[in-house]
């Protein structure tokens, strides 16, 4: 049985006193709604305030991750963080190959592999996005752009590293338009992923990883995402910046 996983991406948004400010709420929402137990929560704020952010919350109910890291260990990488950098100031979680990271900033999935691999033997859970662009979808590419992003993104890892990867499927097209894919095409992509990870590892690690769905996910269409048999939580980025927004996906994750 996989655990529903519903994860925050606050990118490039909100101060040091609002990013303390929302973790705390959405805690204290949790606690209440007593949902520690049937869903795993985490939010991911800009990288300068995970530290304030790990410190004004209880981990082992709402989770911190980091939106990106660089894979080497220390040394002369000006700007960037390391795996146990992030280890240090408290995260569980990192996402990784981001769409914005991917098409803004031009990172390949030989990066985000060489970052996944640094990630997983750091003890950092990570979260590997994949997504097609409106063009690739159009032309009836969409299948064939998430098998190559994966054997790149997620090469060379074994069966147990693999089952403790979290995968996002998140269609570039959705992210921040107010667009999502139907269930049907967000099921049709997840499907996909875990027969190749039966193709790839076996049946037993392709039914123990988790997939999120993210893109433009809100309250209103979360239930009827979250109800497809093989989505198994969400990336949420607008929606995850306002604690009542964020907890009515994490509430439709539970019932
Ligand atoms: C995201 O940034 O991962 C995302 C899915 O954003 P939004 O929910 O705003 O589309």
């Amino acid at each position: 049985m996989r655990r529903p996983f519903i994860a925050g991406n606050w990118k490039m948004n909100l101060d040091r006193n609002s990013s303390v400010a929302l973790a705390t709420n959405i805690m204290e929402k949790l606690k209440a709604f007593g949902a520690a137990q049937d869903v795993e929560v985490a939010v991911c704020p800009a990288s300068c305030y995970l530290d304030a952010v790990a410190t004004a919350v209880d981990r082992s109910i709402l989770g911190v991750g980091a939106q990106n890291m660089y894979h080497e260990p220390k040394g002369a990488f000006t700007g960037e963080l390391s795996a146990a950098m992030l280890l240090d100031v408290g995260c569980q979680y990192v996402i990784l190959g981001h769409s914005e990271r991917r098409h803004i900033l031009g990172e390949t999935d030989a990066a985000v592999n060489q970052k996944l691999k640094a990630a997983l033997a750091a003890g950092l859970v990570p979260i590997v996005c994949v997504g097609e662009t409106l063009p690739q979808r159009e032309a009836g590419k969409t299948l064939e752009v998430i098998r190559t992003q994966f054997s790149g993104s997620l090469a060379g890892l074994t069966g147990e590293q693999m089952a403790t990867v979290v995968i996002a499927y998140e269609p570039v097209w959705a992210i921040g338009t107010g667009k999502t894919a139907s269930p049907e095409q967000a099921e049709e992509v997840h499907l996909d992923l875990r027969k190749i990870m039966a193709d790839c590892y076996n049946n037993q690690i392709a039914e123990s990883v988790r997939i999120q769905y993210g893109g433009s996910v809100k309250p209103s269409n979360a239930a009827d995402l979250l109800g497809q048999p093989n989505i198994d939580g969400a990336l949420v980025g607008g929606a995850s910046l306002e604690a009542d927004s964020f907890m009515g996906i994490v509430d439709k994750a539970v019932g």
